[in-house]
């Protein structure tokens, strides 16, 4: 295939050096459109009607565009993987961010090897850096509030999906109030998996909402989510390439109020990009920008012929899905 139209959709993979999510290679279609270079790339555990508002966000991407950034640049953490102390300390003093996000209460870990972790984060930051951790709901209720008040020594700045529930991140915030340490609780999962995103704030079960743009259905919509919810936003990806991290950049910097640093800085979790100027942090900021393609790049990554075509069908399903929802946003 050497000769393909301008708007012919191409499948990407690249490798995922250190394990994360499961995964060891990130994969996904790539297409542009006339405003734009387009993303597409739902994890594989998505399925079904939970791959239409990953569509709608490559479509505004391609189509529509982005609304005006009130900024130029964008805070963004370094993401620390649930490795050892001595990698962790070397991944946030090579990223030059001055917030880090851990991850912790990973399955085969114990709590002494996340206080190992954010010891040596807290170590590499200094006092002044911020640090964040992320169980992505693997506690129960009591070991969250266990785990929180350990971890807590080295300052959290807050920690996002301690429980799966938000029922439980409710009582969490109830029980760390009262113990005299309301460490601020960020939901994640609960918003972006769940059916009604605004539970959260319904049971009072965060300080802070993560979104990410392709589950919320593109810029927009994460916008409109992000007024409604009423809650500091933190912009995070989807461990997506540089294309689809611009949209992410895209929501940070559209949101009138930023306060704390986004997680977009994860370009460093693939192995390669397929951007002509990839979006990577220098000193902990991202730039607001377009992000193109660089097509010797994507040939690099060319995703196998039998891979392309089951994430084309997807797509096409997924595209069916999505008309017979009827209107567009
Ligand atoms: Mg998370």
């Amino acid at each position: 295939m050497t000769s393909e139209p301008a708007y012919a959709v191409r499948g990407y993979s690249v490798a995922v050096p250190v394990r994360f999510r499961g995964l060891t290679a990130r994969q996904g279609l790539l297409w542009r459109g006339p405003a734009g270079w387009a993303e597409w790339s739902p994890f594989l555990d998505y399925s079904g009607a939970e791959l239409v508002p990953w569509l709608r966000a490559a479509d505004e991407a391609a189509e529509v565009g982005w609304p005006a950034p009130v900024r130029t640049h964008v805070p963004v953490n370094c993401t620390v993987p649930a490795v050892g102390p001595e990698q962790a300390h070397a991944i946030v003093t090579a990223s030059g961010c001055r917030t880090a996000k851990v991850k912790v209460a990973d399955p085969g870990q114990t709590l002494a090897d996340d206080l190992a972790r954010c010891e040596a984060v807290r170590d590499a930051l200094g006092p002044d850096g911020r640090l964040r951790v992320d169980a992505n709901g693997a506690w129960d209720l009591d070991a969250a509030e266990r785990a929180v008040r350990a971890l807590d020594r080295f300052d959290l700045e807050y920690v996002e999906q301690p429980c799966a529930a938000v029922e439980d991140l409710a009582a969490l915030r109830v029980r760390l109030a009262h113990a005299g340490r309301p460490v601020p609780v960020a939901a994640d999962e609960s918003i972006r998996r769940a059916e009604d995103p605004y539970r959260v704030v319904a049971l009072d079960a965060a300080d802070v909402a993560v979104l990410k743009v392709a589950p919320l259905g593109g810029v927009r919509a994460a916008l409109e989510v992000a007024e409604r919810i009423g809650l500091p936003v933190v912009v995070s990806s989807a461990l997506e390439t540089s294309v689809g991290l611009a949209a992410g950049v895209a929501l940070a910097a559209a949101l009138p109020e930023l306060p704390y640093a986004c997680g977009l800085a994860t370009l460093g979790l693939l192995a390669d990009d397929v951007a002509t100027e990839p979006l990577r942090a220098v000193d902990g900021m991202l730039p607001v920008r377009p992000v193109a393609v660089d097509e010797e790049r994507l040939a690099r990554h060319r995703m196998s012929d039998a891979d392309e075509g089951r994430w084309r069908e997807r797509l096409a399903v997924t595209r069916s899905l999505d008309a017979g929802r009827g209107a567009r946003g």
